[in-house]
């Protein structure tokens, strides 16, 4: 099983629960509509990696996008992350209505940094994502459709948040594709505090 970090904490996730569309300037991006009810998927434990692999081909991207950890069926820690897409696959699927596990779900697309301990309110947390020293990505949950507490309640009522379990809370505008040698920088602040902070360099 592979192992997130809570500090010095090591833990063993059963799943990632994920969130798409959940930024309206993103939703746009990718010309979706904007959805009603939280838009729900699901990363395996074999998805979990701590470094980026060399994309195999184009059309692979990356999303930055704040992360939580579940301990006692409540959020303990926070952690930028990399919800890694193959976009092009994505997209064939999205069009024939079929589910985007071969797109989402494949051995190192979740990439996680070391997850901080967490309290205070939800509503000053913001990411920001840095490629190559170049801010790229930048959202907070104030800008999110479904903010965490509801994220988390809708949630629950489908799966079970066991201990170490991970809630990726979808990707603000400006996801692209990465490549060999890029270096990314995520960063996530509480109101002007930052917590956590991680550096990924996409293996060559
Ligand atoms: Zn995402």
């Amino acid at each position: 099983m592979r192992s997130v970090w809570l500090a010095q904490r090591e833990l063993f996730p059963t799943k990632i629960v994920c969130v798409g569309r959940n930024y309206v300037e993103h939703v746009h991006e990718l010309e979706n509509v904007v959805p009603e009810e939280p838009v729900l998927f699901i990363k395996p434990n074999s998805a979990i990696s701590h470094t980026i692999a060399p994309p195999p081909a184009s059309g692979f991207h990356y999303e930055g996008e704040i992360c939580f950890l579940f301990l006692d069926g409540k959020p303990v820690g926070v952690a930028p992350g990399l919800d890694l897409t193959n976009r092009t696959l994505q997209t064939q699927l999205k069009q024939k209505g079929l589910p985007w596990e071969k797109a989402k779900a494949f051995d190192g697309a979740a990439v996680l940094g070391t997850f901080r301990p967490f309290s205070g309110n939800f509503a000053d947390l913001r990411m920001e994502l840095e490629r190559n020293g170049e801010l790229v990505q930048q959202g907070s949950v104030r800008q999110m459709i479904f903010p965490p507490e509801r994220l988390f309640q809708e949630i629950r009522r489908y799966f079970t948040l066991e201990d170490g379990d991970i809630v990726m809370t979808g990707t603000p505008a400006g996801v692209g594709e990465y490549q060999p040698g890029d270096v990314f920088r995520g960063r996530i602040f509480l109101a002007n505090r930052l917590v956590s902070e991680e550096v990924w360099k996409v293996e060559i």
